[in-house]
C-alpha cells in the first residue's frame, strides 16, 4: 500500500502504526534520503541540495533507490511506501517494478489536512527537531509541490478505485482508527 499526504500530515507516525498492525514493512523515501545525508554517502550528498530547498530529488535518483529497496527480501509480506511515488514518472516506475513481480497495489491511503494547520505543525516540529527543510518558506514550497505534483498521482490511482481518503486532523490514535476502518472497508468491498 501507499500512504500519501501533505508534509506534516503525520504520514510517518501513522505509517509506523499501520505497518505494525498489518505486519508489513514501512519504506519512507524521506527517511532513506535523510539517513544517506547523515552518513554522507554519494546518494546523500546528491539528495541534500534538493531537500534543503524543498525540491524533489530527481526521479532518476529516487527511482533507482526505490527499485533497489523493493528488491530486498523483507518486502515479501507486503510493504507500505511513504513519500513515493510523488510524480507521474514515479507512478510508472513503481508499476513496472511491481509488474515484474506480479504484484499489485491494494490501497492508496491519502491523509487530508488544511494547509495553514500544516504550516503551524511543521514550524513546531522545526523547533523540536531542527529539520533543515522546516523553515516557513521551504514548508510553503513543499506544500505547493504537493498540491501540483502529488495530487496528480492520487488522481491516477483514483482511476483504479483504490484510493481512500482519511481526515488527518485530530488525535494520533483517532486518526489511526479512522485509517484502519477505511482500509477494512476497502478490503471488504473488493
Ligand atoms: P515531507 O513529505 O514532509 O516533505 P519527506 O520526509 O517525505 O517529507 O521528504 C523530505 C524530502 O525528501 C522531500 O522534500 C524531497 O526533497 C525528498 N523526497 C522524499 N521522497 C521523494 C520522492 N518520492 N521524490 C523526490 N524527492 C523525494
Amino acid at each position: 500500500m501507499l500512504i500519501v499526504g501533505p508534509p506534516g500530515s503525520g504520514k510517518g507516525t501513522q505509517s509506523e502504526r499501520i505497518t505494525e498492525r498489518l505486519n508489513i514493512v514501512a519504506i519512507s523515501t524521506g527517511d532513506i534520503f535523510r539517513a544517506n545525508v547523515k552518513g554522507q554517502t554519494p546518494l546523500g550528498l546528491e539528495a541534500k541540495k534538493y531537500m534543503d530547498a524543498g525540491d524533489y530529488v530527481p526521479d532518476s535518483v529516487t527511482n533507482k533507490m526505490v527499485r533497489d529497496r523493493l528488491q530486498q527480501d523483507d518486502v515479501a509480506n507486503g510493504f507500505l511506501l511513504d513519500g513515493y511515488p510523488r510524480t507521474l514518472a514515479q507512478v510508472e516506475e513503481l508499476a513496472s517494478i511491481l509488474a515484474a513481480d506480479g504484484a499489485t497495489l491494494d490501497v492508496v491511503l491519502q491523509l487530508i489536512a488544511d494547509d495553514e494547520e500544516l504550516v503551524q505543525r511543521l514550524l513546531g516540529r522545526a523547533k523540536e527537531l531542527g529539520r533543515s527543510d522546516d523553515d516557513e518558506k521551504v514548508i510553503r514550497h513543499r506544500l505547493e509541490l504537493y498540491h501540483t505534483e502529488t495530487e496528480a498521482v492520487v488522481a491516477k490511482y483514483a482511476e483504479q478505485g483504490i484510493v481512500v481518503k482519511v481526515d488527518g486532523l485530530g488525535a494520533v490514535d483517532e486518526v489511526t482508527e479512522r485509517i484502519m476502518t477505511a482500509i477494512d472497508s476497502l478490503a471488504g468491498s473488493s
